[in-house]
């Protein structure tokens, strides 16, 4: 069904994702509202390292996900560019690709598997030595035994990025309700809006959910139609060159350590980020002692220059995790109903291919061929209740 092109559309968060929807529905027409509060604690987007690593993420089992992830790196470039031509602000964009590499001989086995696995999804990588390694990345420890590049995996910044996608929204004459949504607002079956928690109403035809682990928490929706979303913790520790000293890695580097994995991501100036813990433990925000060290001990045990670095911060956020670890994006059993949520771990690689799909639902009512996998009512079987409880 084609939708309303001078409708009004309501986003229902303000990480990447909704700034992202957000910015393209309003180049396409729409006119918007983003209701989201200045700051949730636990925000994924704040806290995230920012990688495009579709090729040095893979795992089997997710080459949807990584075809999807591969898209969304593609268009990075022109997503960037474009931001930064509208807002004259930078998006942090990086493209001198990521080194994978293994510790020991067991590490070294695995990476040669996802490479096999990269062959076959048509995924460029080079392999390297040891040697060649420290090459690319003279910081790197003497006892790296080998891995491989990644030339296409790239990184950008989510804290730029999101400041730039703001200033996008503003320059466009977005509204913002700095408040969090409480419900949404439906009459005769259709979405007419959302409530605000100060009970405020906020009028639309469409309504976008994009409020990360959030999502799942908003009222006033008929049971199923959102899935629940599991917070999935993730800590990282950023840290700082002292001032004037030459970068320690130029590129991302991601290792495996005794088969943990980790990673460090050089930013502009003096920041590398350090990541990432992954911990199923609720909606648990506190950095632990046993978080930073595993960190820091595999680091350390790839780069060990690591440790003549400030800490500048320790963060947690809270990924947003679907029932099959898939997004969840477009027309849901509600009309004017759109979710844009479920990201898990890579939401900021996927953004631009979730804004342009989302920009394509609300506008043509359809997602497009290569977002129809992640449906938002794939869990419903099209008449009965979705199976999503
Ligand atoms: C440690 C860590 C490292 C990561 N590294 C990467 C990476 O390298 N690459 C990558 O692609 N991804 C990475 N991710 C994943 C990525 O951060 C997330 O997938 C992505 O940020 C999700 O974006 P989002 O906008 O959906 O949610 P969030 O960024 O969590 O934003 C949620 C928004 O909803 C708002 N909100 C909350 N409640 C309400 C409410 N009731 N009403 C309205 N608004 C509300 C919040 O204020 C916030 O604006 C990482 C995540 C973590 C935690």
């Amino acid at each position: 069904m084609r939708e309303d092109p001078s409708g009004h559309v309501a986003v229902v968060g303000a990480g990447v994702i909704g700034l992202a929807v957000a910015w393209r529905a309003a180049q396409r027409g729409l006119r918007v509202t983003v209701v989201a509060p200045d700051r949730t604690p636990g925000t994924a987007s704040d806290v995230a390292a920012g990688m495009l690593t579709p090729a040095t993420e893979a795992a089997f089992g997710e080459e949807p996900l990584m075809r999807l992830g591969a898209l969304s790196r593609d268009r990075y470039p022109a997503f960037a560019a474009e931001l930064e031509a509208e807002t004259g602000l930078p998006s942090g964009l990086r493209t001198a690709g990521t080194l994978q590499v293994a510790f020991d001989a067991d590490d070294l086995a695995r990476l040669a598997e996802t490479r096999d696995l990269l062959d076959r999804l048509g995924l460029a990588t080079e392999r390297l030595t040891g040697r060649a390694c420290r090459e690319l990345e003279p910081m790197l420890a003497p006892g790296v035994r080998g891995g491989f590049l990644a030339p296409d995996d790239h990184a950008v910044d989510p804290r730029l990025l999101t400041a730039a996608l703001r200033a996008a929204l503003r320059g466009r004459g977005v509204r913002t309700v700095r408040e969090p949504a409480a419900a949404v607002l439906t009459a005769d079956g259709r979405v007419r809006g959302v409530r605000t928690a100060s009970g405020a109403d906020v009028p639309a035809d469409r309504v976008v959910l994009a409020a990360g682990v959030w999502t799942s928490g908003i009222g006033g929706l008929p049971g199923g139609v959102v899935p629940p979303l599991r917070p999935v913790k993730g800590q990282v520790l950023r840290l700082l060159l002292p001032d004037g000293e030459p970068p320690l890695i130029t590129r991302t580097v991601r290792g495996l350590v005794r088969g943990t994995p980790v990673y460090l991501v050089p930013r502009d100036g003096r920041e590398v980020v350090l990541g990432a813990t992954q911990e199923e433990m609720g909606a648990d925000l506190r950095p632990t002692a046993g978080g930073m060290w595993e960190l820091l001990r595999d680091a350390h045990a790839l780069v060990p220059g690591v440790s003549e670095l400030e800490v500048a911060e320790t963060r947690v956020g809270l990924r947003p995790g679907s029932p099959d670890n898939e997004p969840l994006l477009g027309p849901t059993a509600v009309p004017g109903l759109h979710l844009a949520a479920g990201h898990f771990r890579h939401g900021v690689l996927l953004t631009p291919a979730t804004a342009d799909a989302l920009a394509d639902a609300l506008t043509g009512g359809a997602l497009p061929d290569y977002a129809r996998r992640f449906s938002a009512d794939r869990g419903s079987d099209g008449s009965e209740a979705p199976q999503w409880t």
